[in-house]
């Protein structure tokens, strides 16, 4: 199926330039306004502990984590980690990551519905990625188009969570962007730049979803022609 020309076109190529094009336009904006300093000057570690603080969150711990653009809010550990460019550095992406990260705590503490819908369907996609393709595959050999069907549903669960990830990302930036302004951490013109960067960190999120659609219309397609 790897050399179905369909497959090429449809799947392969526009994720290959989509992904590159994210990623690209995400490592170039971050890397902007990492040489952009803010005014009030607070490292990322300084910004989550004081959103944390204001915000009246005192079982969270802020965290240095190794590698770039590796930050994320462990819910399980209450721990928020940010990457070594970040936790240390007074830059306007430092303070939009940080502020990020917090927005998805306090997702936790009030039990955002999209969040915990995400959370709940982790296993599901673990089992759907795997069988979903092994089931299609499996139909199409023994020509069991009911049982490829099963597997196009069980991937469908991919889709699924990829798609509850976006109200969960941009909600996030969307807290961080008012915390930002609210706590007085960004000033004027640096808002930009913080938005900026959430937005195109983003896009990566939507690349991701438009990825896993592309390939279950691929599987529907691929069944569709054994008819
Ligand atoms: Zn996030």
């Amino acid at each position: 199926m790897f050399f179905d020309p369909i497959y090429i076109l449809l799947v392969a190529i526009p994720t290959a330039i989509l992904t590159f094009w994210a990623q690209n336009k995400v490592k170039g904006t971050y890397r902007k306004y990492s040489k952009v300093q803010s005014t009030m000057g607070m490292t990322g570690a300084q910004v989550a502990q004081t959103i944390l603080a204001k915000k009246g969150v005192r079982d969270v711990k802020v965290e240095p984590v190794a590698g770039e653009l590796t930050d994320h809010y462990d819910p399980r550990a209450k721990a928020v980690r940010l990457s070594e460019g970040i936790y240390g550095s007074g830059s306007l992406s430092a303070a939009a990551v940080a502020a990020h990260e917090c927005g998805h705590v306090l997702q936790d503490v009030e039990g955002y519905k999209f969040m915990n819908l995400r959370a709940a369907l982790v296993p599901v996609v673990n089992l759907g990625s795997r069988m979903g393709p092994m089931l299609i595959m499996a139909g199409l050999i023994f020509n069991i188009l009911n049982l490829a069907w099963l597997g196009v549903l069980f991937f469908a669960t991919v889709l699924l969570f990829h798609v509850v990830t976006l109200p969960v990302e941009f909600d996030a930036s969307r807290r961080a962007l008012r915390l930002v302004d609210e706590l007085g951490i960004l000033q004027g013109e640096e808002h930009k730049g913080a938005r900026a960067v959430l937005g195109a960190a983003a896009l990566t999120y939507v690349a991701t979803a438009f990825t896993a659609f592309l390939n279950l219309l691929y599987y529907i397609i691929l069944i569709n022609r054994r008819r």
